[in-house]
């Protein structure tokens, strides 16, 4: 016999439920957070980006208690979490944080995820979220438009950049495959490997896309790039012909608007070309970059993603969104259901009239979908199209100043600049100018000199491999940097570079 308590017969009227909170108790605990928040966003720039925090500290802090029987108030647990938070979180909101690709997150986008939480709609079909369906669809119009793209492609938001672009993966297979890979899968008889070209500088998604959508990272074929780090298209023009003598089935090309490591945008018009004159689907990974063509100045290469296919954009890069909030654009509408819809008979969201509502789980991997649109559609409300103009240059400004005083320094070599990244290493003023010790060193002195870095959190940078060096790297996407900020960098850079070197070869007397 059980001895759980049974469910007593008084009605559902007087339940209270474990989770339920009242609207006056809803109201104190929310100012009480929204009053910390606000305190929290008054002191980042006194804050350290970054703390020397391990695993077994945080462990510490959390304790080592198993799950817990019984419940605990909700304003003391709101509370704690958000100090716990506060005090032992990496800041990327911070002014002097420039890692990775990870921007300030715009604070209207955090009440707009309170908000979307809320009220909870499902944004997998029209009849669970009608206006919720309707605010992505603008969205995603808007960010098309943003960008240059045919503001009548079809998209959808997903998580990241990871995600929108194994969304133009799957479009494309499904449309170049010469065969139903739908039904049929993708071992086929009838036809050669599948083949995908991109450049060596291509962030690792393809490589997880090729595994995880079958056609194995071997289907991949690297283009090498030229001295600045873009496709060369005469390698790719080659590899192509070598190819389809040796009876392969080439299917897409992958171009780069603004690479991970150092910002490079590939030749897209060049690669555009190619792709019509082959029939080969042109998939634009615009995750960081895809967002600066919005500027007047945008560069050519860099407008030339509205030649693609696909495009994946990062509205949790530079459109500043908390994350997540990635966005896949598809020319083709059509060729978004081809690979995505299903009709279960479980569902029952088609309207019968002439303007049928958009379901977006017939458009992506994702059923059930959260409303993560809304912290962008009000950010681009909020900013409007000449905000993030102003922001996005700005960042690139910043950057630009900050490779400017890096090179006139000293005590530093520059290495490349593009879009709002600049690339730079430590080099102590009296090191021997030749030899591989040389270099040896210096990756082994710039590495220390990073952990340093990223645990002191003056100023939180991260690292790119450039021709063998170890490089520090800098990126910019960040509406709270100043020019304070970066008048401070190079020397707080040097400052801890010369510490390292100093303890590792002693000055003699
Ligand atoms: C950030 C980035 C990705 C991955 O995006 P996530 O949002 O981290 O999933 C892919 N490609 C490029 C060029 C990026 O900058």
């Amino acid at each position: 016999m059980s001895d759980l308590p049974l469910p007593t017969m008084e009605p559902v009227l007087s339940r209270s439920a474990p989770l339920e909170m009242r609207p006056q108790e809803f109201r104190e605990i929310g100012y009480e957070l929204v009053n910390t928040l606000a305190d929290f966003l008054g002191s980042m720039s006194e804050r350290r980006s970054a703390h020397d925090a391990t695993p077994a500290g945080i462990r510490t802090l959390l304790g080592d208690g198993s799950l817990p029987e019984h419940g605990t108030g909700a304003a003391s647990l709101i509370g704690e979490a958000a100090q716990l938070l506060i005090d032992h979180s990496l800041l990327n909101g911070h002014p002097r944080f420039m890692g990775y690709i990870t921007s300030s997150p715009a604070p209207i986008g955090a009440l707009a995820d309170l908000l979307a939480a809320v009220v909870n709609p499902n944004v997998g079909a029209w009849t669970l979220s009608p206006m919720a369906t309707e605010i992505e669809r603008q969205t995603v119009r808007w960010i098309a438009e943003m960008v240059g793209y045919p503001a009548d492609a079809g998209g959808l938001l997903v998580s990241g950049g990871n995600m929108a672009n194994f969304v133009g993966v799957l479009a494309a297979r499904r449309a170049k495959a010469d065969w139903d890979v739908r039904t049929g899968g993708l071992r086929s008889s009838t036809a050669g490997k599948l083949l995908i070209y991109t450049s060596c500088e291509t962030h690792t998604w393809v490589e997880k896309a090729a595994d995880l959508f079958g056609f194995g990272t071997s289907a991949i074929r690297w283009i090498p790039t030229d001295t600045s780090l873009r496709m060369n298209v005469t390698e790719l023009r080659s590899q192509l012909e070598t190819d389809l003598e040796s009876g392969n089935q080439p299917f897409m090309v992958v171009g780069t608007a603004g690479s991970v490591s150092t910002g490079a945008i590939d030749p897209l018009p060049a690669i555009a070309e190619i792709c019509q004159e082959y029939n080969l689907w042109f998939h634009v990974d615009g995750a960081y970059g895809a967002f600066a063509a919005v500027l007047p100045d945008a560069p050519d290469d860099l407008k030339g993603l509205a030649l693609a296919d696909s495009l994946a954009l990062d509205p949790h890069k530079w459109l500043y969104s908390p994350l997540e909030a990635g966005c896949a654009l598809v020319r083709d509408a059509g060729a978004l259901e081809d690979t995505f819809n299903f009709h279960p008979t479980y569902y029952h969201f088609d309207g019968q009239d002439e303007d049928p509502p958009i379901n977006f789980h017939s458009y992506g991997m994702q059923n059930s979908r959260g409303f993560r649109a809304l912290k962008v559609w009000l950010g681009l409300r909020q900013a409007g199209r000449a905000g993030y103009a102003r922001m996005i240059s700005d960042d690139i400004f910043f950057s630009r100043e900050l490779h400017r005083r890096i090179a006139g320094h000293p005590e530093f070599e520059a290495f490349t600049q593009e879009l709002s990244i600049s690339t730079f290493r430590y080099v102590p003023v009296n090191l021997a100018t030749t030899g591989t010790d040389r270099e040896e060193y210096l990756n082994q002195l710039n590495k220390d000199l990073l952990s340093v870095l990223q645990k002191t959190g003056d100023v939180f940078v991260s690292n790119a491999v450039i021709g063998g060096a170890f490089v520090l790297r800098a990126c910019i996407v960040n509406f709270r940097t100043a020019m304070s900020d970066i008048d401070m960098i190079p020397e707080i850079i040097a400052a801890t570079g010369r510490e390292l070197d100093a303890q590792r070869r002693p000055v003699r007397c």
